[in-house]
């Protein structure tokens, strides 16, 4: 049995906003831009325009019919008491890394898709739809728990149900679709609630007389490929529920690597010793910007006669200090130049400084989880 579940965190950015400024809780939040306040507006430049669009907006500010991607100064006009926010991207990307952090824990494949979305292939861990149901719900409260957000999931046999159904239910909704209910599911919802279906194929569907998914499963396949080319077969068997793509396990940051070539080939101690150091930095810099610590701490030489050779040192616990990663790498450059007989005749061409087993920084506890 497959068991795909989607998770999406409900109005992200204006949920973390709100969980950082805990006096914004019940107000409608607004993310999306800064807006002037009522006396710049008016005063000299009374038609100056509020650039931008709103980028996410919380459930109160949705009441007053503010949505994404609705222009910020037509939300200004329907609620001019909202509280307008510029978007944060780095705290959004570091509470989004801290629940992905989370999710793989639950996963036998694990697929982000958005900043505040992803795919899960749970198969191997529930044996029914029960099962499933409580093991989301685990989820649901480990997030809520460390995290303090709430999401929406879907669970169903396929990846386009999950989505379809972590959307039926919102905020903090779960919504299981089991494998033998999923074209019932399916049938009265309107086409445009499969992913991808745009304006433009939904006017195309509705043409045909199409308007909900079940008008779609039981329409002749042969007309819609004449219509839609392969895309036609491919929403035929969606609309019947079926949907091969697997989870793909994407990529992601697990390692972060700084080399460089000597312009001449060396065996000079303190060059090379320099070099590490130097590359140290740039590789700390790079991580310490996105948020990661480290475990692991390697080092590459490439030697004149182009021979490579790796060495590798994993500690027993997260860092995160540039002293104890140059203190590593020189290490490992040390075991190099007095290592075996022929490594340590030959010149060195180019150093490489790796970090790996990355894991984030728990901002709220300003600890390294
Ligand atoms: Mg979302």
């Amino acid at each position: 049995m497959k068991v795909i579940l989607h998770v999406d965190m409900d109005s992200f950015f204006s949920a973390v906003e709100v969980r950082e400024n805990p006096e914004l809780k019940g107000l409608p939040v607004i993310v999306g831009g800064k807006i002037e306040t009522e006396e710049e507006i008016t005063a000299e430049e009374p038609d100056r325009k509020i650039r931008g669009v709103v980028s996410t907006c919380s459930y109160e500010a949705r009441e007053y019919g503010i949505h994404s991607a609705m222009p910020l100064s037509r939300a200004y006009e329907l609620c001019p008491d909202a509280k307008f926010l510029p978007v944060n991207m780095p705290l959004y990307k570091r509470v989004s890394r801290e629940i992905m952090t989370i999710l793989k824990e639950y996963a036998d494949k694990i697929e982000q898709v958005s900043i505040d979305e992803a795919f899960l292939d749970v198969s191997t861990k529930v044996r029914n739809w029960d099962e499933a149901r409580e093991y989301a719900l685990r989820i649901k409260r480990e997030i809520l728990e460390k995290e303090e957000l709430t999401c929406s999931i879907g669970i169903a046999p396929n990846k386009t149900i999950a989505k379809i159904a972590s959307a039926f239910v919102k905020p903090d909704g779960l919504t299981v679709v089991e494998e033998v209910k999923a074209r019932e599911f399916l049938a009265p919802l309107p086409v445009k609630k499969i992913p991808g279906v745009g304006p433009k194929t939904e006017q195309m569907l509705k043409k045909m007389n199409i308007e909900q998914i079940g008008q779609l499963a039981s329409y002749d396949v042969q007309e819609l490929v004449a219509k839609f080319g392969k895309y036609g077969t491919r929403l035929h068997l969606i609309a019947n529920g079926i949907d091969e793509s697997e989870v793909e396990e994407e990529w992601e940051r697990k390692s972060l690597s700084r080399e460089r070539t000597f312009a001449e080939d060396t065996k000079d101690a303190s060059v090379l010793n320099n070099c590490v150091d130097e590359l140290a930095e740039e590789v700390y810099n790079t991580i310490k910007k996105e948020g990661f610590v480290f475990k692991t701490v390697a080092l590459k030489v490439k030697f004149e006669d182009f021979v490579v050779c790796t060495r590798a040192k994993t500690l027993k616990s997260f860092h995160s200090e540039l002293s104890m990663l140059k203190k590593i790498a020189k290490e490992l450059m040390t075991e190099f130049s007095q290592g075996k007989g022929k490594e340590k005749e030959k010149k060195i061409r180019l150093v490489g400084v790796r970090v790996s087993n990355l894991g984030v920084v728990d901002e709220k506890q300003r600890r390294i989880v």
